[in-house]
């Protein structure tokens, strides 16, 4: 028996296989239109095809041996059809296939189904390549097997690139995971789409759901809507939060730094005419453990500083009361130098002229006094963060909360926009109405020693109210307290009823209100209101 060249096998097969170069499973449901349309064209047009299709073809039989090749196969493999036609299609196998993929293969085409996916394989020349295969059984008119079509790609390149892109990825995101810092990166609708583990550890330790929205609720008052502010979209750097009493940690400091880019969009609709959207990326690190140490050096230096500035305040307090003690006198001396000059009367001359000397001894020595009354240094005007203040001035205390047997209820708002001021004269106020609450407790005896202070926000106001379990202050006094030596106690004291007058002047002079609670029925509850910093404001010169 002669061999049959390739020529003649192609005609033979192309005649059977022409009617079937739809493959079998979806065969049935296109049979009426594959009919129709093959009918109107050439026969010779479907080897043509067959033959010039840019894809390596190869058609077997039931066991794979080859028995036609396309040009294209030859491009691919290296093999000419004279090289390779009779020998099985394992020819090609690099072998480093695992078997499994030729038992699905094989699973899958001998039961006249499709099978597509990748293998090795092994050019003439011996070089490996990724071949992308698609074989289809061939049905005869019993609907049997007849043949097997094969289609296959060299995809190394491809794969290549996509592995590469695909390394590089993984590579970030190991960078990125690896980061102490919790980054995550948001769309134009502000929703996270991606994200990495250290932000992944925010979600639970901070118990928020999304905790990027929260430090952009944070970062608002101070820098405004970042979507909405173009200068923002240059980015920021180092802003930072402080969150309070999370969890078992308490408070938390954070630096936020923000960086926006730019991505095109990879949908189909926008493949010709180019679409980007913008991203931001926020970084979230954590700086407790540096803040709480700055804390605690900068609590020793503040020692040093507000017992100078109270040394200070008691000078003032002492000089300012004799002033108002030698007022008082010179005052009836005015009254009486002016009752006699109204008499005129000839013998009251020499003694009229005494108590004007008197009145002007006395004029001078306030104007001595005046000049003697030591001014509370003025300190520069920055947003500050009245948590963090009070925070510092209850380390300060501990010891003396200790000591008198007070516990402190601290409930601050978690967040608290900056307001604009001098931190050492608003910890000041605050040591002073502590200092209030603990001798007011003291001189009660109270049984129930307990400071409760509050922050909150309320539209553009930050509110702290501080509170204590002591006698509290009767009504018809409690705007009294706030005028220059009023006390609620007996004279001769230590205090001489200036703290209240200083606090107010601070709360004044920082735009802000205070006042008595009327509806505090355990003790005293002073309220304090400050104005949240104008945004975009880092430091004035002085008040307004
Ligand atoms: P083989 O001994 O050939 O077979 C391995 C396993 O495949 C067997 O254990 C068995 O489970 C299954 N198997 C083999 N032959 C049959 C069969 N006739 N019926 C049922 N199960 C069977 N392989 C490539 O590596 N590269 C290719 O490009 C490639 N193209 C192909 C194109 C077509 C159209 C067809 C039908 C097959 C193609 N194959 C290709 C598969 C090839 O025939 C071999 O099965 C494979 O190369 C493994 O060869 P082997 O010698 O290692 O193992």
């Amino acid at each position: 028996m002669t061999k049959p060249t390739p020529e003649y096998l192609l005609t033979e097969i192309a005649a059977e296989v022409a009617d079937q170069l739809i493959p079998a499973d979806v065969e049935e449901a296109s049979k009426g239109q594959r009919g129709k349309q093959s009918q109107n064209l050439p026969f010779s047009l479907f080897v043509k095809t067959v033959e010039q299709a840019p894809i390596a073809i190869s058609i077997t039989d039931k066991k794979a041996n080859i028995l036609y090749i396309n040009d294209a196969f030859t491009s691919v493999t290296g093999y000419k059809a004279s090289e390779i036609l009779g020998m099985n299609e394992s020819k090609l196998s690099d072998k480093s296939t695992p078997r499994q993929v030729y038992y699905d293969l094989w699973h899958t085409i001998s039961r006249k189904k499709v099978w597509h996916g990748q293998l090795v394989n092994r050019k003439k020349q011996g070089q490996r390549y990724l071949a992308d295969l698609t074989i289809a059984p061939m049905l005869n008119e019993k609907g049997d097997i007849s043949h097997f079509i094969g289609m296959h790609r060299d995809v190394t390149q491809t794969h290549n690139a996509e592995q590469l892109v695909t390394n590089q990825k993984q590579l970030i995101e190991s960078v990125i995971n690896a980061s102490p810092v919790a980054m995550v990166v948001l769309d134009e609708k502000k929703k996270v789409v991606l994200d990495n583990q250290m932000y992944k550890m925010l979600i639970s330790e901070l118990d928020k759901n999304e905790p990027a929205l929260f430090f952009l609720d944070a970062l608002e008052p101070d820098m405004g809507d970042l979507w909405n502010d173009s200068d923002r979209k240059r980015g920021f750097a180092n802003y930072e939060v402080r969150v309070e009493g999370v969890g078992r940690r308490g408070t938390r400091w954070f630096s936020c730094s923000g960086n926006w880019f730019t991505e095109s969009d990879s949908c189909a609709d926008n493949f010709f005419v180019k679409q980007s959207r913008d991203y931001l990326l926020l970084s979230i690190n954590d700086i407790s453990l540096q803040r709480r140490q700055q804390e605690h050096m900068q609590i020793q230096a503040l020692r040093t500083v507000l017992a100078e500035e109270e040394h200070i305040r008691s000078i003032r307090e002492t000089l300012l009361g004799a002033m108002h003690q030698i007022c008082q006198p010179l005052n009836q001396i005015n009254a009486a130098i002016q009752i006699m000059a109204q008499r005129n009367e000839v013998s009251n001359k020499p003694l009229q002229d005494l108590l004007g000397q008197v009145q002007l001894m006395g004029a001078e020595t306030l104007k001595t006094l005046q000049n003697c009354v030591p001014e509370i240094p003025e300190t520069a005007v920055v947003p500050v963060n009245v948590n963090q203040l009070l925070h510092e001035v209850m380390l300060l205390y501990s010891n003396k909360f200790l000591a008198n047997g007070i516990i402190v209820d601290w409930l601050p708002n978690p967040v608290l926009p900056s307001i604009l001021g001098s931190a050492n004269k608003l910890r000041m106020s605050f040591k002073q109405l502590i200092d209030n609450c603990v001798n007011a407790m003291n001189r009660a005896g109270s049984h129930e020693r307990m400071i409760k202070i509050i922050t909150a926000v309320d539209n553009d106001w930050v509110n702290v109210s501080i509170a204590d379990t002591g006698p509290g202050i009767p009504q018809n006094q409690r705007n009294k307290v706030f005028e220059p030596f009023f006390t609620t106690h007996g004279m001769g004291e230590v205090q001489a009823g200036m703290g209240l007058v200083m606090v107010k002047e601070i709360v004044t002079q920082h735009n802000g209100m205070i006042g008595i609670d009327p509806n505090y029925q355990k003790g005293c509850c002073v309220n304090l209101s400050f104005p949240v910093c104008p945004k975009n404001i880092t430091s004035v010169n002085g008040y307004e």
